[in-house]
């Protein structure tokens, strides 16, 4: 922006606030959560760095991998990588702390110009990547991956399309459909990511939340290379209530409706049992039948209405034991990506 001549020592005025300022070339890193993936991550970083080697000519790449506690050899497998490749660099955390906060470890480190998110499992192919790379030259802040098809089982490709209806209906914003976290954000929406510190986190989610210029590049999603999914039912159930629970409150709205609705069920219970009383005295009102069920009814209904009291009180509990979101035991390379060959 100046045209005046460097001087040596004097730096030009600092930046307004969130603007970057790009010295030289400019970098592109991609954020690679892992959970046991030891049979396919060589294969995977092999594929990844062939297919995105042509954008070393325009941007500074590298590969920001967050070891999520794996219990198999994958880390080792990685610190093997790091070896052959000096853009690699590993984070590895202390534990099992689930994929979305893998996600935001990487996000927290990352210093690229542009943040590109992807499985690990070569689900979400390598091409695609230099798709959303063409987006962010054309402007755009995130370039969200969309999948046409997936190649998944039919119960995860059905329960999916339907939860995301669901979400669509009840969420206070627009998340869009059919994806996951492989997208691209630029730098200043990576800065403002960071400060949303929730514990349940469900990162697609605010994504849309925090706003910028968001565009979608349309794929088709390919089968799991190789290993297992790490995200068994019990583990997607949890993270589809982070999505519906974090982004509405709908359900609790719905409490309210309920109690209406069985409130006016019981009027017109008592209304039915004066009607038998004063036209039809000969025959009674069914005694306890009648009473039993409308008691297990109520009942049912009042602890459905209490767990989902429950799943936003548990979320507020989490929320103020303000613990921190992840731990580190180990970083192998630098992070920030920075290894300009030649140096
Ligand atoms: N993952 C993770 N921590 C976990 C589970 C999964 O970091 O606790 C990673 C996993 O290695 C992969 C990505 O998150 O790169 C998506 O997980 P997965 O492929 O198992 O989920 P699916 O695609 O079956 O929904
Ligand atoms: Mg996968």
């Amino acid at each position: 922006s100046s045209t005046v001549a460097p001087v040596p020592g004097v730096r030009d005025p600092a930046p307004a606030d969130g603007e970057f300022v790009a010295e030289g070339r400019r970098s592109v890193q991609f954020l690679l959560p892992v959970y046991d993936e030891e049979e396919g991550i060589e294969h995977f970083h092999a594929e990844l760095a062939s297919t995105v080697a042509v954008l070393e000519d325009r941007y500074d790449v590298s590969f920001l991998y967050v070891d999520d506690g794996s219990a198999d050899s994958s880390l080792e497998k990685l610190i093997e990588l790091r070896e052959h490749d000096e853009r690699v660099c590993v984070v590895s955390f202390s534990r099992n702390f689930g994929h979305q906060k893998a996600i935001t470890a990487a996000l927290d480190m990352c210093e690229a110009d542009a943040a590109i998110i992807m499985d690990t499992d070569l689900q979400d192919p390598p091409r695609v990547a230099l798709e959303l790379v063409e987006k962010w030259e054309q402007g755009v802040d995130v370039v969200y991956a969309q999948r046409r098809t997936r190649e998944d089982s039919r119960f995860k490709r059905f329960s999916a399309d339907a939860y995301y209806r669901l979400l669509a209906r009840m969420a206070s914003i627009e998340i869009p459909r059919n994806t996951g976290d492989f997208r691209l954000m630029d730098r200043r929406v990576v800065l403002e990511l960071r400060k949303y510190r929730e514990q349940n986190r469900f990162m697609r989610g605010l994504v849309s939340y925090v706003g910028f210029r968001q565009e979608a590049v349309l794929f088709d999603r390919d089968a799991r290379f190789a290993g297992a999914t790490g995200y068994p039912l019990k583990k997607m159930l949890r993270f589809a209530g982070d999505g519906i629970f974090g982004f509405s409150t709908v359900p609790l709205q719905v409490i309210s409706r309920v109690g209406y609705f069985v409130s006016f069920l019981s009027v017109l219970g008592a209304v039915y049992a004066l009607g038998v009383k004063l036209f039809a005295p000969e025959s009674s009102v069914p005694g306890w039948a009648f009473l039993s069920i409308v008691v297990l009814l109520i009942g049912g209904i009042q602890i459905t209405m209490l767990g989902i009291l429950g799943a936003y009180v548990g979320r507020t509990y989490a929320e103020v034991q303000r613990r921190p979101l992840y731990s580190v035991q180990m970083v192998a390379g630098s992070p920030s990506g920075v290894v300009r060959r030649g140096e």
